[in-house]
């Protein structure tokens, strides 16, 4: 049986996981690059999004900020609008603050010391480790919720992982059994075994390069491991948007509050209120109080679902024609049809889509 990995064993074992990566790895853009910039976009980019989702929107973003410098020196709302629909804005917030730092501090290169980049926005211990161990061999050690998966099988590690003492030994094993000749080969073998072979649910041991090495396999619960974390219970919530309508076919959106920008995450949005009862009935009343608009001008244009971390929402969208839009500081009326030239959310975008659609099938209802 599998005993702990040590000594020649992980010598062995680090040999075997590196020629396994370098026969087997997936072709992606982030990889045919050493750019520090490119591969920091990708390690940001990556951050909660999945790799095919990911492709297009780094090409995209790369053909229009192709270098740091152009990034630092654009506004914020170009970046916003080229994140769209990765979600979670507030990584691009960060890396367009950190590009400006890079560019005011470290004349333009992306720093090579662990401090200086933990010391930009947006870099956590994590994602410093994978740039600068891909891009400048650095020797440290990733540690992410994949790889912690492939740690604790390959030692059989049982109990919850994000417990913070069980994390730092994790943090402790995967600096131990770095391959510190290739970091940035090895960093990336370990998250392509996590991704590719060692899955959340179904380990595929067969065809696994290091099952030799491993303990959960040669004691059978690989698929038991690691142990399944308490998810918190999703909360649903009714969210009842305004998209105002005026005769230039004009719509108003304002900048999302703090309590909407889990929702909105900080976009511009649409007047909109959480609703308990009839979305209907609560929009008509916030829309009175907020804007001296009518009840009765409210026409329903569809529901949409949409989700965020545990939140579960339904988006209930109406339709308000309006001879002027209110006017608010600091709102934005663009025309409704050209809302994808500004930063908007997803969930903008749908109750959005539905107006146009209502709006197509009933011109002047
Ligand atoms: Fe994961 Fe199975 Fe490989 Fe062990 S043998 S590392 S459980 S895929």
């Amino acid at each position: 049986m599998a005993g702990k990995l040590t000594g020649a064993g992980i010598a062995a074992f680090r040999r075997k996981l590196l020629a396994w990566y370098r026969g087997a790895k997936r072709d992606l853009p982030w990889r045919r690059t050493r750019d520090p910039y490119r591969i920091w976009l990708a390690e940001i980019m990556l951050q909660q999004t999945r790799v095919a989702a990911v492709i297009p929107h780094y090409a995209r973003f790369l053909d229009r900020f192709p270098a740091v410098e152009v990034l630092a020196r654009s506004p914020v709302e170009d970046v916003l609008r080229l994140w769209s629909g990765l979600g979670y804005y507030s990584r691009a917030r960060n890396l367009h603050r950190a590009a400006q730092e890079i560019v005011a501090r470290h004349a333009g290169q992306f720093p090579s010391e662990l401090s200086a980049a933990l010391a930009l926005p947006g870099i956590g211990r994590y994602t410093a480790a994978a740039i600068l161990s891909i891009t400048y061999g650095e020797p440290h050690a990733v540690l992410d919720g994949n790889v912690a998966r492939v740690l604790a099988r390959l030692d059989a590690i049982r109990g919850d992982l994000r417990a913070p003492a069980r994390w730092r030994g994790l943090e402790a094993r995967a600096q131990e059994i770095l391959a510190r000749r290739a970091p940035g080969d090895w960093n990336q073998a370990m998250m392509e075994l996590g991704a590719m072979v060692c899955l959340p649910k179904t380990p595929r041991c067969d065809a696994c390069p290091v099952r030799l090495w491993c303990r959960a396999a040669a004691l059978g619960i690989a698929g038991e491991l690691p142990a399944a974390r308490a998810k918190p219970k999703p909360v649903r919530v009714t969210l009842a948007a305004a998209v105002l309508v005026d005769p230039r076919h004009r719509t108003l959106l304002l900048q999302s509050n703090a309590r909407e920008a889990a929702l909105f995450s900080r976009l511009w949005q649409f007047p909109a209120v959480e609703a308990d009862g009839d979305p209907r009935t609560a929009l008509a009343l916030h829309l009175q109080n907020k804007f001296g608009l009518r009840a009765a001008d409210c026409v329903p244009a569809g529901d949409s679902r949409h989700s965020v971390t545990f939140r579960q929402i339904r988006l209930a969208a109406f339709v308000v024609r309006v001879k002027r839009l209110p006017r608010i500081a600091g709102a934005r009326t663009p025309k409704l049809a050209e809302l994808h030239r500004l930063p908007i959310s997803n969930a903008a975008r749908k109750i959005a889509e539905q107006a146009l659609r209502m709006l197509s099938q009933r011109p002047h209802s």
